[in-house]
């Protein structure tokens, strides 16, 4: 993460999806994220440590915080939602994804996740009119050739056997419990799974999250 980069845009988006009023001004740097997020499909993680987007696919792109506020109003704006801390889950059309990314037929669904140490932003493309579930489906997978593993930050109890486990076997849609009487699959909540780092079965990471550079810092 940039060294240099000063928690209080984190705090200032913290506060934008709080209710708080945000003067918007011209910003160049929120423009090019806002095309960025609106490219494909997106999860975004903006923390104290950084503003990082993660595509379908495996490629990350990290921003400076300082656009993060500007970012996150237009996108509040554009949906006339006026927050007050909760998760948000709702639809842009063509015309809005027009207006923010100047990206043609790019409707999204797009879900908003405070917290108190991380914020999480997915898009996704609609797979059906009207509104989005209360989750957005997983980003699909950088790799399908190789044996992943997500690696978290807290340990994570399986449903099934209630082994805990900081390190679980990762498919596109469900995780897979290394217990050795279970060997089960489960789907981990939204949040759990956006925050876990990908590594290969060779110990490679494939993709990096903020929450783990904390621990190591
Ligand atoms: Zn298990």
């Amino acid at each position: 993460m940039l060294s240099n980069d000063p928690p209080v845009h984190f705090a200032r988006v913290r506060e934008i999806l709080q209710g708080a009023t945000f003067e918007p001004r011209p910003n160049s740097r929120a423009s090019s994220i806002l095309r960025a997020l609106f490219t494909g499909e997106t999860d975004t993680e903006i923390s104290p440590r950084g503003f990082v987007v993660r595509f379908a696919g495996g490629g990350t792109i990290p921003y400076v915080s300082e656009a993060a506020p500007a970012t996150i109003h237009a996108l509040l704006a554009r949906a006339q939602i006026c927050p007050q801390g909760q998760a948000l889950a709702f639809r842009l059309e063509d015309e809005d994804s027009y207006a923010l990314a100047g990206l043609p037929d790019a409707a999204r669904w797009v879900w908003v996740m405070p917290g108190e140490d991380v914020v999480l932003v997915s898009l996704r493309r609609p797979t059906s009119a009207g509104p989005p579930p209360a989750e957005p489906p997983p980003l699909p997978l950088p790799s399908k050739l190789k044996k992943l593993y997500a690696h978290l930050a807290q340990p994570l109890a399986c449903p099934h056997c209630a082994r805990a486990s900081s390190v679980y076997r990762a498919t596109q849609e469900t995780w897979v419990c290394g217990g050795p009487r279970c060997g089960q699959s489960f789907s981990p909540p939204h949040r759990v799974r956006a925050l876990a780092e990908l590594r290969d079965d060779a110990g490679g990471t494939v993709r990096e999250t903020t929450a783990r550079a904390k621990i190591y810092r």
